[in-house]
């Protein structure tokens, strides 16, 4: 588990291109800088972590593309300290920009396979997420709401009102919508029934699924 002065070579060059991609929040950027991409993925793909590209996991689910990640990010508008809820941990590497981004991180993940990978790597690098979840994400997280912001990181068929509700006042959802595009949508909670809504271009993630337990 090294991280080389050719990996954060790379890195930078993955910054920039986010950069030119319009990505601003300089916080975000410089958790893409710092974290090593590299190690959250499988051996066979190493070579390409800092490519602009998303990349199969285990349990046919893929890390998000770095693009995607820092857009998701810029429009949490997280703050040091803000309690945050993750749906669709995967790789942890999402998580791990949240933790830099100095959230306190509760995510959930519906896959035991990738629960528990990433359960024993976060911590071993490093990132210790406030509560890692095995369960379904369309539930949220009801015993610790609310929550300053949440994102879903897989695409979701309709928006769950479970994640609407766990939402503080103020609070921000970041969610893609659709079944085979996604888009990008951001729901500012204004009060206790009144939303703002936000459209922002189009996605493609692998599917938010209904619970299989
Ligand atoms: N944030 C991850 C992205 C992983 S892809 C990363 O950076 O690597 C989306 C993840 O959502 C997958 O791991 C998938 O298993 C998970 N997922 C899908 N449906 C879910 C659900 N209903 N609840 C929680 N997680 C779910």
């Amino acid at each position: 588990m090294k991280d080389t002065f050719k990996h954060q070579g790379m890195r930078q060059q993955l910054v920039e291109t986010l950069v030119k991609k319009g990505i601003k929040d300089q916080n975000v950027l410089a958790a893409i800088g710092k974290i090593p991409r590299h190690l959250f993925m499988d051996s066979g793909f190493i070579d390409h972590a800092y490519q602009d590209k998303a990349f199969p996991i285990a349990a046919d689910q893929t890390i998000s593309q770095p693009y995607t990640v820092a857009f998701q990010s810029e429009l949490m508008a997280v703050k040091r300290g803000d309690k945050v809820l993750e749906i669709g941990t995967g790789s942890g590497y999402q998580t791990a920009v949240l933790l830099e981004l100095g959230a306190k991180v509760y995510s959930i993940e519906r896959q035991q396979e990738l629960f528990k990978k990433t359960s024993k790597f976060l911590p071993k690098i490093g990132y210790r997420a406030k509560k890692l979840v095995f369960g379904d994400g369309y539930k949220g997280l009801e015993e610790e709401a609310p929550f300053k912001s949440i994102i879903v990181t897989a695409g979701a068929p309709f928006v769950p009102n479970p994640l609407l509700s766990q939402l503080e006042i103020g609070g921000r959802l970041v969610i893609p919508v659709g079944e085979d595009i996604q888009i990008m949508t951001l729901f500012i909670r204004k009060g206790p029934k009144e939303f703002e809504k936000h459209e922002l271009g189009e996605f493609r993630f692998v599917p938010l699924l209904e619970d299989k337990n």
